[in-house]
């Protein structure tokens, strides 16, 4: 037997014995999608299984009936913020949305901005649109011109939109802000924005990451004071939650995890932390983990689009090969 006939038959035996046990796909009706009406909330750096335990200590908003458990949306790249939050806003891998890590990005191509392509699409109806970021630096911001060809000076399409286009809604992106005064921007910025037919909103808290690396930094390995500030986070969360009406779509997800050596990690850091949550308070697709890549995906599904039809080609070809439909 040559070695590709034994791992053909390889193959058929592990496919004979997995099978039958593999459980039922789950076909969840479709969210009713009328329009715009969404939220997204970031909780940059909370792992997977750190949400899951907030939810069983009585996390204000991951425990709350409105939120479905927590599941794990893996990073297609490395775990860093600035990878993480471009797949889930552009829907599309690194070699697409040109953020390859931290230090090594460039400009996202005008129309991969999944907010930026709703703004258009909702041109001329009641839409408002909210960006606001604890992290300064994330990608989707608008930076300081640094003169280097867009790296570092970029800015993409929900600046655009938003700022120098005029459309409804706030942008605060440029500088990093505290979890209360990101508290007390979205909450204003929410108040108004349910006002509006048709919103979509982003609003990202620097923690509980900021928190995990200041205990880096001063060698400590605090993971209960990161769950204290991912518990203070959520609890901001589960207020602003609260000023939603019913039929508002709810995302709740983070960048990527964060690993602590008294968790048994090799590690105090998220070098190697792919574990990010996605929590939502509708049915999705019953699957123990997702790509990041599929938030967008999902985000543009509930706004009405259809993500296979309206990337220009070949960007296409990528929103066909990457990311599942979770709706
Ligand atoms: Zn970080």
């Amino acid at each position: 037997m040559d070695r590709r006939d034994f791992l053909k038959t390889l193959g058929v035996a592990a496919a004979a014995t997995l099978i039958p046990t593999l459980p039922k796909t789950v076909r969840p009706a479709r969210a009713e999608i009328a329009g715009c009406r969404i939220v997204v909330f970031g909780a940059d750096g909370l792992r997977v299984d750190y949400a899951q335990t907030l939810r069983s200590q009585g996390g204000p908003a991951l425990s709350s009936s409105s939120l479905n458990p927590p599941t794990c949306a893996t990073c297609g790249g490395v775990s860093m913020t600035q990878p993480g939050w471009a797949a889930i806003w552009s829907a599309l891998p690194a070699e697409m949305n040109r953020c390859w890590d931290n230090a090594k990005y460039r400009k996202m191509r005008p129309g991969h901005h999944v907010m930026e392509k709703i703004i258009s699409e909702y041109t001329g109806d009641d839409l408002y649109s909210v960006w606001i970021v604890g992290k300064g630096n994330i990608v989707g911001n608008k930076l300081k011109p640094s003169g280097l060809k867009y790296r570092k000076g970029s800015h993409y399409g929900v600046y655009e939109k938003i700022v120098v286009e005029g459309k409804q809604g706030v942008y605060y992106g440029d500088e990093s802000r505290d979890n209360d005064t990101v508290y007390g921007l979205a909450h204003d910025a929410l108040t108004e924005a349910v006002r509006h037919d048709d919103f979509i909103c982003f609003v990202q808290f620097h923690d509980p990451d900021k928190h995990g690396h200041w205990a880096v930094k001063n060698e400590s390995d605090d993971y209960g004071a990161y769950m204290q500030r991912a518990w203070e986070v959520d609890s901001h969360i589960a207020n602003l939650m609260a000023l939603l009406p019913s039929d508002t779509n709810v995302i709740y997800c983070s960048d990527h995890g964060f690993d602590f050596k008294s968790q048994g990690d090799t590690r105090n850091n998220h070098g190697y932390s792919p574990y990010g949550v996605l929590a939502t308070n509708f049915t999705m697709l019953d699957a123990p983990f997702v790509s990041q890549m599929s938030i967008g995906r999902l985000i543009y599904k509930l706004a009405g689009g259809d993500p296979n039809r309206t990337q220009r080609s070949p960007d296409r070809r990528f929103y066909r090969m990457f990311g599942e439909d979770l709706i």
